[in-house]
């Protein structure tokens, strides 16, 4: 069912509560933000709002301070940084509900950061009290946090049954828009791209993406708990020996749709600079640390043809050159493919941008556990409370 969209609301004269994630991360050890890259993604919901006539009251939870006020942990730099980009000031309140957050309210125009939602316990616990303070602080609910709507907490769900609408922001609807199209009207031959560390993250994932796409290629450390379940040799590899059956089941469900490597580079030594080698059988002193080139350049080929390519996880050891070849490889093929392309998770966004090729990629989801939860085919709680169209 399709959500009401931040677009289809009047704005003017309104005070809008938009849940934000700016759960941004510091420069270690201290409260200088390293990446501003959730709270510019906001961007165009909040100047949106705003240029509607709106007042705008912005809330967002920081890292995991459980249920009590953390210093550390404040969003008080993320008011700094936001007033930067807006090129405007931005008041900020030092909690999240009561009395002088009631009092600090915005007019049309205006711009108030709420203090750390999860400062208090009843957000996470979704308590209905605290929901209900929240929604006393505006008229219309905006939810454009899609990194958090795999969670029912007070701020996503609870306090939406208090508010009259519910609406998706601008990047929200376009997590849904492309993720959507991704899973349930593909463009075809659809193609997904599935690697990381383990099966065990990616169960769900594999059983709803196997409905859906017309290949599932799969790389990374999750490669060796399939051979390993084929009887193929794994050395030292990464293995999940508690999910070899499920593995099996995986493999009679798909048949030919799913594809494993068919070479494998390895290392008797994991660390930096080690030497190591393409094989089609990892040996027993060895364990895989990427795929090897003959894999490239079958899934190459595959990928070539796609007309749509969802990616999740990496090749192999992405972080330790030259073992990112599979992964930065296997990204420009998915640039080049020209395919609606939609990709989640920190570690194939990381992948893209050293391939040089983020601006040929349709779609980089924002939201890790939220986009994995997407692609298994469950409703998001935070997707599901909007108000439907
Ligand atoms: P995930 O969070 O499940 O997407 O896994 C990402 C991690 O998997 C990255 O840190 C990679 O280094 C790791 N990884 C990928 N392939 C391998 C491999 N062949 N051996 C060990 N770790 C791997």
């Amino acid at each position: 069912m399709p959500k009401l969209s931040i677009q289809d609301l009047d704005l003017k004269g309104k005070r809008v509560f938009m849940r934000v994630d700016f759960n941004v991360p510091f420069v270690v050890g201290t409260t200088t933000i390293s990446s501003d890259k959730r709270i510019r993604a906001s961007l165009p919901s909040i100047k949106y709002a705003l240029e509607q006539g709106a007042g705008l009251v912005l809330a967002s939870h920081l890292g995991r301070p459980k249920g009590k006020p953390v210093p550390d942990m404040s969003l008080a730099p993320v008011a700094e940084k936001l007033a930067e980009l807006l090129k405007m000031p931005v008041k900020f309140a030092p909690d999240c509900v009561g009395a002088e957050v009631e009092a600090m309210l915005p007019n049309p125009g205006e711009v108030l950061l709420l203090e750390n939602l999860r400062f208090h316990a009843a957000e996470e616990k979704n308590d209905p009290a605290f929901a209900q303070q929240l929604a006393k602080l505006g008229d219309i609910y905006v939810n454009d946090a899609f990194g958090t709507a795999h969670r029912a907490h007070a701020s996503t769900v609870g306090m939406i049954q208090f508010m009259p609408q519910a609406a998706a922001g601008l990047l929200m609807d376009k997590e849904l828009q492309w993720l959507g199209k991704a899973i349930s009207s593909p463009d075809r031959p659809c193609v997904a791209l599935l690697g990381g560390a383990k099966v065990s993250d990616k169960i769900e994932v594999i059983q709803n993406l196997l409905k859906v796409v017309d290949t599932l290629l799969i790389g990374g450390a999750m490669a060796y708990t399939f051979f390993k379940a084929q009887g193929r040799p794994i050395g030292k590899s990464l293995v999940e020996n508690d999910k070899l059956d499920l593995a099996r089941e995986l493999m009679a469900a798909a048949g030919d749709k799913l594809k494993l490597p068919v070479d494998t580079i390895v290392t008797a030594e994991f660390k930096a600079s080690a030497p190591s080698e393409a094989v089609t059988a990892i040996p027993d002193d060895k364990e895989g640390v990427d795929i090897g080139p003959a894999t490239i350049a079958l899934y190459e080929g595959i990928l070539k043809s796609a007309k749509t390519v969802i990616w999740n996880g990496p090749m192999g050891v992405f972080e330790m050159p030259p073992w990112d070849t599979g992964t930065v490889s296997l990204a420009k093929a998915v640039a080049e493919s020209g395919a609606v392309s939609v990709v989640g998770g920190g570690d194939s966004e990381k992948a893209i941008k050293s391939a040089g090729v983020a601006d040929k990629i349709t779609h980089i989801s924002t939201g890790g556990g939220a986009s994995l939860e997407f692609l298994s085919g469950v409703e998001l709680p935070g997707v599901a409370a909007l108000t439907n169209k």
